[in-house]
């Protein structure tokens, strides 16, 4: 096994912004029914060391939103909002390496711990940044606003998308975000510009009931073989779109996935009706009505009767223009070009809290600099090596610089 030398670990372990990151990871803010005390005494703590003013708003008990702040020189400006969230998912901790939030570093600088990755290296990261900049005396132009916001792991309901309703949100003239990303395998990073839209529906399929030993027509679990079939036969199209074409990642696509099932009373009784439930993320090039209107379709096909019941239905949330139009990242790019790194831009699968700063219509990007890094997000052992979070600062301190001045 190849070990750095002792000299190596001593200087990350007695890294300041190291120090700062691993005392943040080793606090247990988990779901479910996270305890965000710490979290906000951590950054009242770490934001007073940056002598940067903080607000803590309460729009929701318990739940807290924390705003550090440190004002440009043309504070009339639109601002600049970086966010992150402070809770992480669950953990299985009898299958990690080391426990899960000791934030343990290995002789080779990897730091273990929940949230290493999703996402409190980020929060530390931007803070780090401000650190050096301020040190270095140098003033941005622009306001940065440092954002670290509750329960986006369960939606953001009583987080961000709260916080977005509100006077105090307005009053931060936000004009440009950085929120997450995630963890690139290779030597590329990953910047997310946008998100693909989320319906869950609930198809509840009612049939002909009767005694298990026939061969009763128009049965519930047929009319649902026959729905399923659709369903599966599209996703397996959209496997195909993926597949075939190198250039497309999964938020280029549409997802499909069944993901509950039930119904039934005993196992000799047909029962009157099954319910399934598909988690379903429609792509940017595909219509949300079209698709709707394929989905009753579908139902008429599988023998009629089938009730559409959608449990969430967002609505369509433009995608964060990469172009000459958003001076922002045109500033944002230039810095990525002057550090001559690759970036690769994409839809994220998944969902993350910046989609509520776009559907304001303010231009967000999705970019945590983690390269050469396995995507360990929600997993066992996720872990950060301390080098990449240590160049991870450098590279935030120049796109803050380039977006804040733009
Ligand atoms: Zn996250």
């Amino acid at each position: 096994m190849h070990t750095e030398p002792e000299s190596k670990y001593n200087t990350w372990e007695s890294n300041e912004d190291i120090q700062m990151f691993r005392e943040y990871l080793r606090i247990p803010s988990v779901h479910p029914d996270v305890n965000y005390d710490e979290c906000v005494e951590f950054l009242r703590r770490t934001a007073a060391h940056l002598d940067l003013p903080v607000a803590v708003l309460e729009i929701h008990p318990r739940k807290p939103i924390v705003i550090i702040t440190w004002e440009g020189t043309e504070a009339s400006l639109p601002s600049i909002v970086l966010n992150s969230h402070m809770d992480v998912v669950p953990v299985y901790a009898d299958k990690w390496t080391y426990p899960p939030f000791s934030a343990h570093m290995d002789p080779e600088g990897r730091i273990y711990a929940r949230g290493s990755q999703d996402m409190k290296c980020v929060g530390a990261q931007f803070l780090a940044s401000i650190r050096a900049l301020k040190n270095q005396g140098i003033r941005l132009k622009r306001t940065l606003h440092v954002l670290f916001v509750p329960d986006e792991e369960i939606g953001g309901t009583l987080g961000m998308k709260a916080f977005v309703g509100t006077e105090q949100f307005g009053k931060l003239n936000c004009g440009f975000a950085i929120d997450e990303a995630v963890a690139s395998p290779d030597d590329t990073f990953m910047l997310f510009f946008g998100e693909k839209t989320r319906i869950v529906v609930n198809f509840i399929i009612p049939g002909t009931s009767g005694h298990g030993s026939l061969l009763l027509q128009e049965t519930a679990g047929e009319k649902a073989r026959k729905l399923i079939d659709r369903m599966m036969d599209y996703r397996n199209s959209q496997q195909e779109r993926l597949d075939n074409d190198q250039e497309l990642t999964v938020g280029d696509v549409t997802t499909v996935n069944l993901t509950m099932m039930s119904g039934g009373v005993q196992n000799n009784v047909i029962p009157p009706e099954f319910k399934i439930s598909f988690d379903i993320r429609v792509a940017h090039d595909t219509s949300i009505d079209a698709f709707e209107a394929q989905l009753q379709k579908w139902c008429e096909e599988s023998g009629g009767d089938i009730h559409i019941d959608y449990e969430q239905k967002d609505s369509l949330i433009e995608l964060t223009k990469l172009d000459e139009t958003n001076h922002f990242w045109m500033a944002f790019k230039a810095a990525v070009n002057e550090m001559g790194i690759a970036i690769r831009t994409h839809v994220c699968p998944g969902a993350t809290d910046a989609r509520f700063l776009r559907e304001l219509g303010i231009p967000a990007v999705g970019f945590s600099p983690m390269n050469n890094t396995p995507t360990l997000l929600h997993d066992h052992d996720e872990f950060l090596h301390a080098e990449t979070f240590l160049r991870g600062i450098e590279i935030y301190k120049k796109l803050i610089t380039a977006v804040a001045n733009a």
